[in-house]
């Protein structure tokens, strides 16, 4: 009898952001277990239920193997050459007919760094076009914006080991323990030993029950807590007075704003009593090394990035930034490679290493390094490459691994933009809500399938290598994005992972000093690395921030309300959020153990409000708001308070995204998922 063959292979978790490290057990082909790295540089022999169960989804039945090409109204098998020539003709169509800024790509958080990299390449240098774009504008484009103004770099100010060393703790809009588990674990074996906390968020999250204060503001009142917060430090001298004179610009425009936000007037604004917020900021203030981890909570707002600013002015205030001794302003991230995506230029405004479209300097380099002109003028964001395809001016539009009908707000309206889109491309693990609706769908590798790397939460790269064969035809991005570009008559040069990371170093100086190679020497490096023989984990900001004049900016911010608010007729507001044992909309924990876990979407109801609306534990109930329905059993519980309900959005088949509105951020038109009012039946 022949002896299985036995693999092991270490690779980078494709689930959340925190980027844990794991060896892969194999035998003949199939995953036999997958156990956390012992030297993981974030997860230190930790996993949580999803990197280390879920992986059943890879020899599920209803994988996608073949193409597909809708005829006749049905989708069916098709080859390769065929799938590929259809969407060549439609992307030529879509160009002759509307010129390059007809087509458009979403890329993915799901992707590698190397097949963002590519498919921004391919859309730029060769349909001609900057529509690119992914999911982090549904989550953290905020983030990207507010840290870009306030510090200089789109990302964290400190690696997530410095945090962990802070003496406080503010944790805002995020609830680790159930969506980053193993960061939740950290931080939380952090309070154990005497790390003070301080939680903000409407929503009892596990943090809470650990936290010295727990502030619970109406959903939708962020920017009054945070100035409320800066009102207390700065009428109570908690500031860094010689970091504010040396290194931060606004100060006085803060001051006279920040006036207007005494803690009685934010306890009327926010409902958090104005002892508890001076109580925060006291423990906020007078820390030696505050740090603040935050969450969607602050980013998914119509105000969204004016949250990330004025929660950033906490920082600059206490001088807790540009450092070296870490504590700064550090988002979590829900997807594996919402950073890598976005560093690698899937952005309508933005190039690889985020130079902007608009620069000639940072443009003509990457002209340089493709050999083709590039459009100077942005793309479309994702929100309004929708309305482009209702109103007819999009004509093709390319998705890859991102179910935009189940995830994105107003799903109902999202569904009506692919009807009317004339081409429509998905590239998927599975028929999802999205592929259902395409035109082709291409059969895509998994995370446990392709080589590459991701970038994770506190900027660090990791390789992600394939640990078994992807099932029968499907491919990984990076080969579909050089097909499709073959097809298209497209030479994307590159012809490996390894050489679209190097490419990328030369329009990209912040990632020069990454590679495949350094990467299997070292085993993670965070960007900047512009240097291959300088340092990994450089300190950011020791010689100034990177913004134009060097200085951290504090951002003077009024509080303007959310776009809905509760009234008679939809007296709840709703939040929408994680669980601990799904990732986003289930597809791939849904076809794994974990359904055994946590089987069906539940409304968070706060007992009071149970009693009002006559519903109990298990009932099932309809959610109407002013955009839609959706269907889902209730559970009773005090995590909520009254007033406000709570679901997930795991289960696409109760249609969370009907309910959710049009209002986006202001600034980056990220969706305003946390604040929803609807009501019972
Ligand atoms: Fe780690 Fe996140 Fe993967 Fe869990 S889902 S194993 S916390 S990277």
């Amino acid at each position: 009898t022949a002896l299985p063959r036995l693999g092991h292979t270490r690779t980078t978790c494709g689930y959340c952001g925190v980027g844990c490290a794991l060896d892969v057990l194999t035998s003949d082909g199939e995953v036999t277990a997958v156990r956390p790295a012992a030297d993981g540089p974030v997860n230190r022999g930790h996993a949580c239920v999803k990197g280390r169960f879920a992986h059943g989804y890879l020899r599920s039945g209803d994988r996608l193997t073949r193409p597909l090409l809708r005829r006749g109204g049905r989708l069916e098998p098709v080859d390769w050459d065929e799938a590929l020539g259809h969407i060549a003709e439609g992307l030529r169509a879509a160009v002759a007919q509307g010129g390059p800024d007809a087509v458009a790509a979403i890329s993915s958080a799901r992707a590698t760094n190397e097949e963002n990299y590519l498919i921004q390449k391919f859309m730029r240098a060769g349909i001609g076009t900057n529509n690119v774009d992914n999911c982090s504008r549904l989550c953290h484009s905020p983030s990207a914006a507010g840290l870009t103004a306030a510090f200089g770099l789109s990302g964290g100010t400190d690696t997530f080991d410095d945090v962990e060393n802070a003496d406080c703790l503010l944790v805002v809009g995020a609830n680790p323990i159930e969506a980053h588990p193993v960061v939740g674990a950290r931080l939380l074996q952090r309070v154990l030993r005497g790390t003070r906390l301080i939680v903000a968020d409407p929503r009892a999250v596990g943090l809470a029950d650990h936290a010295d204060v727990h502030l619970r503001p109406r959903p939708g009142t962020n920017v009054a807590l945070f100035n409320g917060l800066a009102h207390v430090l700065l009428a109570e001298g908690l500031v860094d007075d010689e970091f504010l004179r040396r290194r931060a610009a606004g100060l006085a425009e803060l001051t006279a704003l920040v006036a207007d936000y005494p803690p009685g007037r934010v306890a009327e604004i926010t409902g958090v009593p104005a002892e508890d917020l001076a109580e925060a900021a006291r423990l906020y203030g007078e820390a030696a090394q505050p740090a603040i981890v935050y969450g969607l909570g602050v980013t998914e707002h119509l105000h969204g990035t004016d949250g990330v600013r004025t929660l950033a002015n906490l920082a600059i205030l206490r001088g807790a930034a540009g450092t070296g001794r870490g504590y700064g302003v550090n988002p979590l991230r829900g997807q594996n490679n919402v950073q890598g995506a976005s560093d690698m230029g899937a952005l309508p405004d933005l190039l690889p290493g985020y130079g902007k479209v608009t620069d000639p300097g940072a443009r003509g380099r990457a002209e340089r390094v493709w050999g083709v002109p590039l459009p100077a003028h942005p793309g479309l964001r994702i929100p309004e490459m929708f309305a482009a395809a209702r109103s007819g001016a999009l004509r093709a539009l390319w998705v890859i691994g991102e179910d935009v009908c189940a995830t994105d707000p107003g799903s109902t309206g999202v569904a009506e933009a692919l009807e009317a889109c004339p081409l429509v491309v998905c590239q998927e693990l599975f028929l999802s809500e999205t592929a259902r609706r395409a035109d082709v769908v291409l059969p895509a590798a998994s995370w446990l399938e392709k080589d590459g790397t991701f970038v994770n939460f506190d900027r660090r790269f990791q390789r992600v290598r394939p640990a078994v064969p992807a099932p029968g035809q499907a491919r990984d991005d990076f080969a579909i994005v050089h097909a499709v570009a073959a097809a298209c008559g497209v030479d994307l040069g590159v012809p490996t992972p390894a050489e679209a990371l190097a490419e990328c170093g030369r329009v990209a100086p912040i990632f020069a000093g990454i590679s495949h190679e350094r990467l299997e020497r070292e085993g993670a490096l965070a960007w900047p690395c512009p240097d291959p023989y300088g340092p990994a984990e450089a300190k950011l900001y020791l010689d100034g921030f990177a913004t134009p004049d060097g200085l951290a900016h504090l951002a003077a911010r009024p509080y303007l309300p959310p776009g809905e608010q509760p009234d008679d007729t939809y007296p709840l507001i709703l939040i929408t959020g994680r669980r601990w044992a799904h990732y986003n909309s289930g597809s791939m924990t849904r076809r794994s153990g974990n359904i055994r876990l946590d089987a069906t979407e539940r409304l968070d109801v706060h007992p009071a409000d149970a009693r009002r609306h006559a519903v109990r534990e298990g009932d099932r109930v309809t959610v109407e708001s002013r955009h839609g329905r959706a269907t889902m059993r209730v559970r009773v519980t005090e995590e909520t308070v009254p007033g406000q309900v709570f679901c997930a959005f795991h289960f696409p088949e109760s249609h969370v995204n009907a309910l959710t509105s049009g209002h986006a951020d202001t600034d980056t038109s990220c969706p305003e998922y946390k604040v929803t009012a609807v009501r019972l039946r």
